[in-house]
């Protein structure tokens, strides 16, 4: 269908819904209001008209109304039901008449007794880029309708993260259908992992879309994902549905993931009481050091430490580095002279887990990332050498892959 059929045939456009749940009660939150096109049976998305840059946006226009108006209709006739309503506009269209008929549209609704707090309004990322201060100020005297801002497809390549701040969206919303053919791509799970940090520090609710399957699901609950959605849960549906209708299934893979993940987490604090029990016995082996001699005490422990490790230094309190570095190649350990007095302490969690050290007086296992200079993923065992000084040792990658469940 080309877009002169579909504007002169409006009775066939119509809204489907997507529902969106929540990971803390199991039950839909949310509708997104998609576009279809309804002809004889068959039903098509107009993912494709809205998209295409050949089309005018006063069409674009029109049919968007067109859908979001049924699907209003459709919500406020429905037997009462406080889901939120997921709106999707280009950031263009709405500051052609500086978002006016947006809102009278939507207070034409609150007549009729639709909650504005209801509305969350989806902004795709790539609309960002120009007018940034036009769409800022009107979106935020949206907010003060009570409607909620999402941003839709956030990856943070289109606009840069102090920007996606100033929008004090409410929802991110991340696509996760690039996990489906690509699971071990390690930047893009970077990537969110960051997008997840961003969201907490910024208030936002983090937002998973495109899941469709299980993997994918997993994930999103453990990145720090409080909505879903996909087909993996349910399709567009041309009916609102029962809330709970997932609550068994929802809350059984929540059970399971749960079940994974401490066994995971059973399995690092494991690892670290072997590293921990067989680093005590070699460094009793090793000739006990001073301050001004731990070079040498660190390349004589290195003989007792086999393939495990890589990297072996002592840093103190304050994360400046004491020694050398020492640095196995395949099978010789050699000394790097050049990292002493290098300072650590900017790292992530670094001074943290000096002070878990000291106070626990045990070593401690890192969360698995990527090595700065070897680019490959390890974790790091540190130690503490008394009260003042610790011992830092990277695992290799070879052996982090041989043990069950490390890479992860
Ligand atoms: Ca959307």
């Amino acid at each position: 269908m080309d877009a002169l059929e579909i504007m002169s045939n409006p009775d066939y456009v119509t809204a489907y819904f997507q529902p969106i749940f929540s990971a803390d009660e199991h039950r839909i939150v949310g509708y997104e209001i998609l576009g279809r096109y309804i002809e004889e049976n068959t039903v098509a998305s107009l993912g494709a008209f809205f998209h295409d840059e050949e089309i005018p946006d006063e069409y674009k226009i029109e049919i968007d109304e067109l859908v979001t108006k049924f699907a209003l209709h459709e919500i406020i006739t429905s037997a009462s039901h406080d889901a939120l309503i997921f709106i999707n506009r280009d950031a263009k269209h709405l500051l052609s008449d500086d978002g006016e008929s947006f809102l009278k549209m939507l207070k034409n609704y609150e007549k009729m007794g639709l909650e504005l707090n209801r509305i969350v309004l989806e902004i795709s990322e790539e609309g960002l880029t120009e007018n940034f201060a036009d769409i800022v100020r009107l979106l935020q005297y949206y907010k003060t309708y009570g409607i909620k801002i999402a941003i839709d497809n956030v990856k943070g390549q289109n606009t840069s993260w102090d920007q996606i701040s100033d929008f004090a969206p409410d929802i991110l919303k991340v696509d996760l259908q690039k996990l489906r053919h690509d699971v071990a791509n390690q930047s893009f799970k970077d990537m969110l992992y960051s997008l997840s940090l961003l969201a907490r520090k910024i208030g936002a609710t983090l937002l998973f879309q495109n899941i469709e399957m299980d993997y994918q699901l997993h994930f999103a609950w453990r990145n720090g994902g409080r909505y879903y959605q996909g087909i993996y849960l349910e399709e567009p549906k041309p009916d609102l549905l029962d809330p709970d209708i997932l609550r068994e299934k929802l809350k059984e893979k929540c059970q399971n993931y749960i079940k994974y993940e401490k066994r995971h987490l059973e399995i690092v604090y494991s690892l670290a009481d072997i590293l921990q029990a067989d680093l005590v016995q070699s460094i009793n082996k090793t000739k006990k050091a001073e301050e001004e001699d731990y070079n040498t005490f660190l390349f004589e422990l290195t003989k007792q430490l086999g393939n495990k490790y890589f990297r072996v230094y002592i840093c103190d309190e304050n994360g400046f580095q004491l020694t050398c570095n020492v640095f196995r190649n395949e099978q010789t350990w050699e000394i790097q002279k050049e990292y002493v007095g290098k300072n650590w302490s900017w790292r992530p969690y670094f001074l943290e887990n000096i002070i878990k050290m000291r106070n626990d007086k045990k070593g401690l296992l890192s969360d698995i990332y990527s090595d700065l200079e070897t680019g490959q993923l390890i974790r790091t065992f540190s130690y503490p050498l008394g009260q003042r000084h610790f011992l830092f040792m990277d695992l290799s990658y070879e052996f982090l892959y041989e043990q069950d469940g490390l890479l992860y």
